[in-house]
């Protein structure tokens, strides 16, 4: 059923690329998406590095865990329960603990970035408590009559609730920094930028969650848990791109074609310690838990573009904390007013998926997890 709507999807997605004059959806895509800053070749670069130089660090991470857990082979849910058999990473009893945290911590890395959040506070634009009947999701909203944005969560005090607290809070800043900026289009920022704002929040304020956990073991267990899910969505994000590259490249290929090119995927970027003996027909599907697929078709690799650069920013911060705050408030300032580059330039960081930078960033992190 989902198979046969999803055909139905290409077909009429290629008659619309037709339509407009394009070659295929995939060339559609990149112009209505406004991608003037990379091409289809670029994309094929970062699938080529991740596979080259991320894929290791992730089957390093999952060998580790495979014997942590003392067992011959990992089952595809042996990934995600603590290997020591330890209950889950509490870094609040409630909602407004947890916010008080944040803002400690946030005001802790630079007092500006504290202030935004309470501002935020104090004008009632939080609404962060998981409650019944309360739609599902996190966002930061930009509100651009009052220049104060809004931060909507469904925080059941969670270690993910924390991570998604601090990540939003890097999109709220964005929209502190931007608001002088003379045009509302100038601060609507483009993802590979947005989320810049966002994950390298979540990492440069992993430095000082011990104002969080104050516990050490705790706090070493939250940074692992956050690393290891910053690479970790690599790979993925390379096969669903380079998966969709395919699909659109190919429009009339059949379920059976698809379900095989995807498998070969799973063989280039899935895990190689995962044992799905007994359950091909799930891996073989597994692509269709990617709603993106469906509904927002080629928005999923910025999400990649920026974890990269978000490692850089942490990178740097860890060498040069002041100077990499500086960049970092430099860069949000511009909103969208100068191409990707120069954003990252002024970051103080690389637009580059070659694969010598995304060894440099993948050898950067595997070190960072063995010290810890
Ligand atoms: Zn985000």
């Amino acid at each position: 059923m989902l198979n046969e709507l999803f055909n139905k999807l290409i077909a009429l997605r290629h008659k619309v690329a037709l339509n407009a004059g394009y070659s295929n959806f995939r060339d559609y895509m990149f112009a209505a998406m406004g991608r003037f800053d990379y091409t289809v070749e670029d994309c094929h670069n970062f699938h080529q590095s991740v596979k080259e130089y991320i894929k290791p660090v992730c089957d390093t991470i999952d060998e580790n865990r495979r014997l942590a857990l003392g067992y011959d082979t990992l089952k595809p849910w042996d990934t995600e329960v603590d290997t020591e058999g330890k209950a889950p990473l509490k870094p609040s009893e409630t909602t407004a603990e947890l916010l008080d945290k944040a803002i400690t911590c946030f005001n802790t890395i630079d007092p500006f970035f504290g202030q935004c959040l309470d501002t935020m506070k104090s004008m009632g634009h939080l609404d962060l408590e998981s409650r019944k009947g309360k739609a599902p999701g996190g966002f930061n909203y930009p509100l651009y009559q009052s220049n104060v944005p809004f931060i909507f969560m469904n925080s059941a005090n969670s270690m993910r609730d924390l991570v998604t607290i601090v990540h939003e809070g890097g999109h709220a800043i964005h929209s502190f920094l931007s608001k002088d900026l003379e045009l509302t289009d100038f601060k609507s920022t483009p993802s590979e930028i947005a989320e810049i704002a966002s994950m390298a929040m979540e990492l440069i304020s992993m430095e000082h969650w011990d104002v969080i956990f104050t516990n050490p073991e705790d706090f070493k267990r939250a940074k692992k848990y956050q690393l290891e899910k910053a690479i970790s969505a690599l790979p993925w994000i390379a096969q669903i791109d380079k998966f969709q590259h395919w699909i659109y490249e190919n429009p009339t290929h059949t379920n059976e074609q698809r379900d095989a090119y995807w498998l070969s995927l799973c063989a280039e970027f899935g895990s190689n310690l995962l044992d799905w003996t007994g359950h091909q027909d799930g891996l073989a599907n597994q692509w269709q838990k990617q709603l993106h697929l469906y509904e927002v078709p080629f928005y999923y690799i910025e999400y990649g573009i920026a974890q990269l650069g978000a490692i850089a920013i942490w990178r740097n911060y860890k060498n040069n904390p002041a100077k990499t705050l500086e960049q970092y408030k430099a860069a949000l300032t511009l909103g969208y007013t100068r191409p990707l580059p120069e954003l990252y330039e002024t970051a103080g960081i690389r637009f580059d998926f070659s694969a010598a930078y995304v060894k440099e960033l993948g050898d950067f992190v595997m070190a960072e997890i063995k010290a810890l």
